[in-house]
C-alpha cells in the first residue's frame, strides 16, 4: 500500500444528473490542504487485485475533513463505476491533492470556461475567486440538455449575489433558448464582459484546444490561459 494513501469513507451521496453522482468524503482527523483546482486520486482495486488510481477534482475549498466529488459514471469504466456503486459508510481509499490548475491572480479578471464534469475544479476556484477575487468573474459552462447541468440552482444563487458574476449556459441541446452550440462560439460574449483576464480551461481535450486557439486569436496570451483535459467524448459521446 503506499505510504500517503489517504482513508476516507462515503459520508453522502446524491445524483446530481442522470449520469454525475456527488460523493461526499470524510477523512476523520485530516483537514485537507489542497489548493482549489487541484485533484485527487482515488485508488481502486481491480478485479485481478491491482491497483487502479483515477484523478478527480474536489469542488470545495480546503480547511475541514471533507472532500466533495463529482464523478460521472462511464458505462464500461472501472472506477467511475466503481465510486457510483459506494455507499455510506464505504471506505475510499485517496492519494493526497495535487496538480497545477489554480487560481494565478485573484486581483484581475477572470473567465472559467468548462464542459462536462472539466466543470468541478472551476467550482472549486471560483468559490476561492468569489471569497478573495477583486475583479469580474465569467463563468462559461457547456452541457448537452438542461438535465445535464450541475450544481444549476448553486450557480444561479451564486450570481444572484454577486454582481461581480455571470454565469453562462452553453447547451448544445437546440431547443434550449439561452446560449447554443459549443462554449467555444460564446468566447467573444465572455471575453466583452472583462478586462485583460486570465482564462481556466477544463474539459474534453479536443475543447481544450480549440479554445486555446480561440482564445490566441482573441488576442489572450499564452501565459494567460490555464488549461487542463480530460474526458474524451463528455460533451458529445
Ligand atoms: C486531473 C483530472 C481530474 C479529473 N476530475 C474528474 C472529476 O472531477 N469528475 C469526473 O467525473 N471525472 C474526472 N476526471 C476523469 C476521471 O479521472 C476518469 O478518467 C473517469 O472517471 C473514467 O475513469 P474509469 O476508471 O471509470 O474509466 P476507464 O476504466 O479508464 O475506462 C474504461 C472504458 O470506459 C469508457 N470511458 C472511460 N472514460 C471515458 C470518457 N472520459 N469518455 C468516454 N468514455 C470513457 C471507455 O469505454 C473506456 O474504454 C478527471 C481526470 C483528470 C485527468
Amino acid at each position: 500500500m503506499a505510504a500517503d494513501l489517504l482513508e476516507t469513507t462515503v459520508l453522502a451521496t446524491y445524483p446530481l444528473t442522470p449520469s454525475v453522482h456527488q460523493l461526499v468524503l470524510r477523512a476523520d482527523g485530516h483537514t485537507f490542504d489542497h489548493t482549489p483546482g487541484q485533484h485527487v486520486s482515488v485508488r481502486y482495486e481491480s478485479d485481478d487485485g491491482r491497483p487502479v488510481y483515477r484523478p478527480y477534482s474536489p469542488v470545495n475549498g480546503p480547511g475541514t475533513d471533507r472532500l466533495v466529488l463529482a464523478v460521472k459514471r462511464y458505462d464500461g469504466g472501472t472506477c467511475s463505476v466503481w465510486l457510483h456503486e459506494r455507499s455510506v459508510g464505504d471506505p475510499v481509499p485517496l492519494m493526497p491533492p495535487s496538480g497545477n490548475l489554480h487560481l494565478r491572480d485573484s486581483g484581475r479578471d477572470v473567465v472559467f470556461l468548462a464542459t462536462g464534469t472539466g466543470l468541478t475544479p472551476m467550482l472549486a476556484m471560483l468559490g476561492q475567486y468569489l471569497t478573495a477575487g477583486a475583479g469580474r468573474a465569467v463563468l462559461l459552462y457547456g452541457e448537452r440538455t438542461p438535465a445535464d447541468l450541475m450544481y444549476r440552482s448553486m450557480l444561479d444563487r451564486l450570481s444572484a449575489s454577486h454582481s461581480s458574476l455571470s454565469v453562462e449556459y452553453v447547451l448544445s441541446d437546440a431547443s434550449w433558448e439561452g446560449r447554443t452550440g459549443y462554449v467555444q462560439d460564446h468566447l467573444d460574449a465572455a471575453l466583452d464582459m472583462v478586462v485583460d483576464p486570465h482564462v481556466y480551461v477544463c474539459g474534453v481535450p479536443e475543447m481544450v484546444v480549440d479554445t486555446q486557439d480561440a482564445l490566441q486569436t482573441a488576442g489572450i496570451p499564452d501565459e494567460h490561459i490555464f488549461s487542463e483535459g480530460w474526458e474524451q467524448g463528455a460533451v458529445d459521446e
